[in-house]
């Protein structure tokens, strides 16, 4: 059974409260006097879709996505564990309030009303702490039940009512308050790019190198991650000095920067709106002829494929993946790359964002098989891999660390098995997951992303 630390109401709430700083009318706190059965059942009606009631009523508990879930393959003995009992959970409340047989006899198809906040905080410990959204049993399900979108609609069902992780709180607020989600000011953003523009200024032996902040007409716009700047400034470098190599004209913009997007994890889709409407309006106001957004998987799915319906924008500038910008580099040999500058055996793990959601799958591995001399795949592989175990927000959420960390183990498994020493992977969130696993099972790895691997086999003149 679930063996989750749950965290009360008023514990959460005494947490939230003591932080003082909610944005009114973004965020909601909990409140206890609210009734927030009535609320879950009237946002449950008014947020149906077509795609979520297909999704609510089609599935026939053949059982079939089972094996796709790394959660139950770490605890075959554990039903709570199969994405279908995760679904049922909101399968049931649909049912009482939109289906008509659950409407008339509920008892014959199990459908119930969360009977109290002790109900709703215990979906919140289903969808928020059992699931990495990670979309794999939704692939294998031969019925097309998008089980990963129901996880979704509820999280986002609960955010709106105050009822969700600490953490998912706290970095939703960041991303509403400062426009990114780890709380990046300007400053510190314009300083961190300096810093990089002086280390490769040094490093390729050049004086005057430019970081363009908010110039207007380039080829593209480069939107990161804030990870980038708070603790992998390497990443930026290395773009930096790809970039100047292939003779790019390309800008960072000074606000719109952030590509990561929490509404995507949270559920909220006035968020997921916020952040890639200032993407794509930093982009237009910069007459950007493309945005490029650097390695991050929900970055890459929110920027790429879903802001637009968040937003309701007409968003008409191309948008690509890095790897997408790398791959043309090494193709019109802008860049020159050895493979033998990257000797030791490398595998890739394909992120859940990019690969499952967002179809980028050959693409990374044809560069790194240009810039490395011992490329491995691992298995399952491209669409079928396994999350990094960090996907939809895990990350923040510290207190589902055990179980993560628990069902990690296929993670591990599938790592060790190629033998590699390195793990290359085109995400930060990506990097962050597996360097947890890699770190938990000892297993002796490195992490890295594509385009340091790309920069260490760069051949410069
Ligand atoms: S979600 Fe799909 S695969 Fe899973 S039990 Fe239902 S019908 Fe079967
Ligand atoms: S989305 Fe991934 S983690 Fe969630 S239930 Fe499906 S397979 Fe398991």
């Amino acid at each position: 059974m679930i063996n989750l630390p749950l965290v009360t109401m008023s514990q959460e709430k005494a947490k939230v409260e003591s932080l003082n700083c909610v944005s009114e009318g973004h965020l909601k706190l909990y409140d206890p006097n609210a009734s927030n059965i009535k609320e879950f059942v009237t946002l449950l009606i008014q947020r149906m879709d077509r795609h979520l009631a297909s999704s609510m009523v089609g599935c026939v508990h053949c059982g079939m996505c089972a094996e796709s879930c790394h959660y139950v393959l770490a605890r075959p003995n554990d039903p709570t564990m199969t994405p279908v009992y995760k679904a049922d959970q909101i399968r049931k409340i649909f049912k009482r309030h939109v289906d008509w047989i659950g409407r008339i006899i509920p008892w014959w198809v199990q459908a119930r009303t969360p009977a109290n906040d002790g109900d709703l905080n215990r979906l919140k410990n289903i969808v928020f702490g059992t699931c990495s959204a990670c979309k794999r049993c939704t692939l294998n399900c031969p019925m097309g039940v998008d089980i990963a979108a129901l996880i979704r609609f509820t999280r986002g069902i609960l955010t709106e009512l105050g009822i969700v992780p600490e953490g998912v709180f706290n970095v939703s607020r960041d991303q509403w308050e400062t426009g990114n989600q780890m709380a990046v000011s300007e400053e510190d953003y314009l300083d961190t790019l300096d810093w990089m523009r002086e280390e490769v200024q040094d490093e390729l032996g050049i004086a005057n190198l430019e970081i363009p902040i908010d110039k207007e007409e380039c080829d593209f716009m480069y939107t990161i991650n804030p990870r980038e700047i708070k603790f992998d400034p390497r990443s930026i470098a290395n773009a930096l000095k790809i970039f100047r190599i292939a003779g790019e004209s390309w800008t960072l913009p000074k606000w719109g920067w952030d590509q990561t997007n929490f509404g995507l994890f949270s559920g909220d889709d006035k968020l997921g709106a916020y952040v890639a409407k200032n993407i794509y309006e930093a982009a237009r106001r910069l007459r950007a002829k493309r945005i490029v957004i650097s390695e991050c998987g929900h970055g890459y799915r929110s920027t790429r494929w879903e802001g637009y319906n968040w937003a309701e924008y007409d968003q008409e500038i191309p948008t690509e993946s890095v790897i997408l910008t790398l791959m043309r580099y090494i193709q019109e040999e802008r860049i020159k790359v050895d493979p033998s500058r990257n000797p030791e055996p490398v595998t890739f793990h394909d992120s859940c964002n990019i690969a499952r959601s967002g179809d980028i799958i050959e693409e990374p591995r044809w560069i790194l098989k240009q810039v490395c001399s011992d490329f491995r795949e691992m298995h399952p592989n491209r669409i079928e891999n396994f999350c990094c175990t960090g996907g939809s927000g895990l990350l923040s959420m510290a207190e589902y660390k055990p179980l993560r960390m628990e069902v990690a183990k296929i993670k591990a498994e599938q790592l060790q098995a190629t033998r590699a020493k390195i793990v290359c992977t085109m995400c930060h969130n990506c990097v962050d997951g597996i360097t947890d696993v890699i770190q938990h099972y000892k297993l002796g790895m490195k992490v890295v992303q594509v385009m340091d691997l790309v920069a260490n086999a760069m051949v410069i003149d």
